[in-house]
């Protein structure tokens, strides 16, 4: 008898994985190469061949001891003093060894900082489109995530609607860019108008609202678009990272927390951030991909790869009638879909053999979410596909 909780979750799943059955068995029936899978976030790049040359040095020439064991639950301190240099190098920050702390990815990393933050009852804020896993992380600690809706025209954070939304029971906001599902990146320009309406309200309300800053896709970008560090804009920024994405390796579960030192309470939420660590079940980040990230620092995926398959696929669908905005970092594409109902569109793609998600699952129905992180042939071999599936909806 699972929980009652764990009921609504695994209901609330069912969208992944029905997707996950579906491909299996239209594989099974017309052959994997013939079934077009845009449904998941899996790079499809390698990860840099210094990823595998630190892995074989480190086996071969560390103590194993040291290299397998358990160490502090924020993380082996010199892997954590080189990312605090190799940030500071990047953007010009000040963060020392005690501002970082690794994660079990991207998603350790946010449950760590809500189990950090959150009592029962508190609000934490997003906006539309988001990906899903956030309600599922804030509902873990009994928070109420409040989502802000989507502005359809540009995907950026509607800053008038934030500002109604944000109440005293506010105390953190989630945002992500490079975004997933839509590709769109905040200008530096947005960030500061962020911050400003997050500062009057701190103010206002005489409380601390942290922005948690989720960015596993801070690396893929295509030319010359500027992220900016939000840690400089907003004092109380946390960031989250992750290596999923930026070096290709999902599995290993690796990236880290940043908690400035200028964050209001830093000691308290620092000393407890390692805590929840601990007793989320986690102890520490993997101690071996700890250690091989550390002298990845320099490394990053071949981004052109995704960047073809963005300009071959954005550049396609657009040609066949289809409506969406060209993507400026991340791997997805935010199309709008041909009817109404998103997840009846979807159905109507995977009758050509496409898999692709549905808004709905990111808070945004209306649109559909395709993941270019697939080999080109895939693409290839979906693209008269997609011209079918837009004919048909014109006939
Ligand atoms: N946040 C966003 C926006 C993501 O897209 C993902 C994964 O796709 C995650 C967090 C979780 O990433 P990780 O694999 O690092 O836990």
């Amino acid at each position: 008898m699972i929980s009652e909780k764990m009921s609504v979750m695994v209901k609330n799943s069912s969208i992944t994985r029905a997707m996950f059955e579906e491909g299996k068995r239209l594989a099974a029936i017309y052959g994997k190469e013939n079934v077009y899978d845009f449904s998941l976030g899996n790079p499809s790049v390698q990860p840099p061949v210094s990823v595998k040359e630190a892995l074989i040095d480190i086996i071969s020439n560390e103590d194993t001891t040291f290299v397998h064991g358990y160490m502090n639950n924020s993380g082996y301190e010199d892997v954590r003093e080189k990312i605090a240099t190799k940030l500071n190098q990047v953007h010009g920050t000040s963060f020392h060894t005690n501002n970082i702390i690794m994660t079990v990815g991207a998603a350790g990393g946010l449950n760590v900082i809500l189990k950090t933050l959150i009592n029962p009852g508190d609000e934490v804020v997003t906006f539309a489109p988001f990906f899903g896993e956030y309600k599922n992380y804030a509902d873990n600690y009994d928070a109420k995530l409040v989502v802000i809706s989507p502005d359809k025209e540009t995907f950026l954070p509607n800053l008038k609607e934030l500002e109604e939304k944000l109440t005293k029971a506010t105390k953190a906001i989630i945002v992500n860019t490079p975004n997933n599902p839509t590709g769109v990146v905040y200008s530096e320009e947005t960030i500061i108008e962020l911050s400003k309406v997050l500062e009057k309200k701190q103010q206002e309300f005489g409380t601390n609202i942290y922005l948690i800053s989720d960015e596993p896709y801070r690396e893929l970008v295509y030319g010359d678009v500027f992220v900016p560090y939000i840690t400089k804009y907003y004092r109380n920024t946390i960031v989250g990272y992750s290596y999923s994405k930026s070096l290709s390796l999902p599995g290993e579960r690796i990236g880290y927390l940043v908690i400035p030192t200028e964050v209001d309470d830093y000691e308290e939420i620092f000393a407890a951030a390692s805590v929840a660590t601990r007793i989320l079940g986690y102890v520490n980040a993997p101690s071996l991909i700890q250690r091989v990230v550390a002298r990845c620092l320099d490394s990053e995926v071949d981004v052109s790869v995704y960047n073809e398959n963005r300009e071959l696929l954005y550049g396609s669908l657009k040609e066949y009638g289809y409506s969406c905005a060209k993507p400026e970092g991340a791997f997805y594409l935010f199309v709008k879909t041909l009817e109404e109902d998103d997840k009846a569109f979807c159905e109507k793609a995977k009758k050509h053999n496409i898999l692709i998600v549905p808004g709905s699952a990111f808070g945004c129905p209306g649109y559909c979410r395709i993941a270019y992180c697939v080999s080109k042939k895939t693409i290839e071999g979906a693209l008269p596909h997609f011209k079918k599936l837009y004919e048909e909806y014109k006939e």
